[in-house]
């Protein structure tokens, strides 16, 4: 899960860690005037809150000197297609404007937190040359960029924490400082089960103050369970639909095809979509309702896909393993009568029970296709969704 640059600069000040004054982020350019209050004297620096690196160079970063000019950018950037080299061409829609206040900048650094796979190791990298992107910098010079691996369990030795600091050029009287910020932005990395915590630029002021001026966080979905703040945060990279489908233990991703798929596990789901792809269709989404396919899961998952208005027809691929294919046919069955499924469907059951599984379906009186193999219920798909176009 990716987070904000105000959601990570939040999380850095509960760990100690300097970040600008802020007026919060603003929903609504009316909201200004409070924001800068909140940030202290200008000048201000205006920022658009979306999930893509390059904001700088793509004008969704903003210096204001005054309240009027603020107020102009505000109601400019509330609302803008940002797009930056990160994004697609149509950009990602700027729904927050962080308001902060603008820092004077006498030197840019890079640093942030990685898991190098290579090692197994968090992995701090680092540069004297920050500001411009790392994967620029370690294309064009990546003599300049310092890597440090890190104890999981100890964090950054302060022996670490200095080396780095004389590597960066810090200046002496900041040594201390550098090497308390690093070990816990470190430490903002393993609490949080981060796979990447970055600061780019991290400043040093004319006075010689460290500031993280950039916060940039990923986190680990799969440590969501132990990091109940962050599960609890709204993922601004998922559908409406989708987190719907989250909130039932559904997996699901909507994408652009007009077939509805209701698979059971994951790699099923992969091979169904690949299967669809290669009868002609397109899937409308990937949706494994999970390896206890009951009743109710099946009513849900069947709920979701028909919420989405391109789906044109609906394929079954279930696999009976741990649920038998006569259970698995009664969801299907109730699912269909729930939701009074007008749109073709065609059901491929496949394992435990499945000669009992197709009379149930058979029987049912719902109109249905039933096919043998995947191939065969994929083409049936493809054809069906065709016609009811
Ligand atoms: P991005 O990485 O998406 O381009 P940044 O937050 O790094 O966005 O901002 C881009 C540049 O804008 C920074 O490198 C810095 O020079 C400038 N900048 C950002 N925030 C401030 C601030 N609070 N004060 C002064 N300059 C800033
Ligand atoms: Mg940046």
């Amino acid at each position: 899960m990716k987070l904000l640059e105000y959601e990570a600069k939040e999380i850095f000040k509960t760990f100690g860690i300097a970040v600008p004054s802020t007026g919060g982020v603003i929903r609504d350019a009316n909201d200004i005037d409070a924001a800068l209050k909140k940030a202290g004297d200008g000048p201000w620096v205006l920022k658009a809150q979306v999930l893509a690196g390059g904001r700088g160079k793509g004008g969704g970063v903003k210096l204001a000197k005054t309240e009027a000019e603020a107020r102009e950018i505000a109601e400019k950037m509330v609302g803008m297609q940002l797009v930056t080299h990160q994004t697609d061409a149509k950009g990602l829609k700027v729904e927050e404007v962080l308001v902060d206040q603008a820092s004077d900048i006498a030197r840019e650094i890079y640093f942030s937190v990685v898991m190098d796979r290579k090692s197994g190791m968090p992995t701090i990298i680092a540069s004297a040359e920050g500001g411009i992107e790392i994967e620029v910098l370690a294309h064009e010079k990546p003599e300049v960029i310092l890597k440090m691996p890190v104890d999981p369990d100890r964090g950054l030795e302060p022996y670490q924490g200095r080396r780095l600091a004389f590597d960066l050029n810090i200046p002496q009287k900041q040594i201390g400082a550098f090497v308390k910020m690093a070990s816990r932005l470190v430490q903002v990395f393993l609490k949080l089960d981060a796979s990447l915590v970055e600061v780019n630029p991290l400043i040093l002021t004319p006075e010689d103050e460290l500031i993280a001026l950039d916060g940039k966080m990923v986190t680990d979905d799969n440590a969501l369970f132990r990091q109940k703040e962050l599960a609890a945060r709204r993922d601004p990279e998922i559908s409406e639909l989708e987190r719907e489908a989250k909130k039932t233990g559904l997996s699901y991703i909507g994408l652009d095809g007009n077939i509805g798929c209701m698979v059971n596990g994951a790699g099923l789901a992969m091979g169904t979509m690949d299967t669809v792809s290669l009868a002609g269709g397109s899937p409308a989404n990937f949706l494994d309702v999970g390896g206890g396919a009951n009743e109710e899961q099946v009513t849900k998952a069947l709920k979701i896909i028909l919420r989405d208005s391109k789906v044109k027809a609906v394929l079954v691929n279930i696999f009976g393993g741990i649920m038998r294919c006569d259970t698995i046919a009664n969801g299907v069955i109730a699912a269909a009568k729930a939701v009074d499924l007008k749109l073709p469907l065609i059901v491929r059951l496949e394992g435990t029970n499945v000669k009992e599984g197709k009379a149930l379906l058979q029987d049912s009186g719902i109109k249905m296709e039933q096919a043998d193999s995947l191939w065969e219920a994929a083409q049936k798909a493809v054809a069906a969704a065709g016609e009811s176009k």
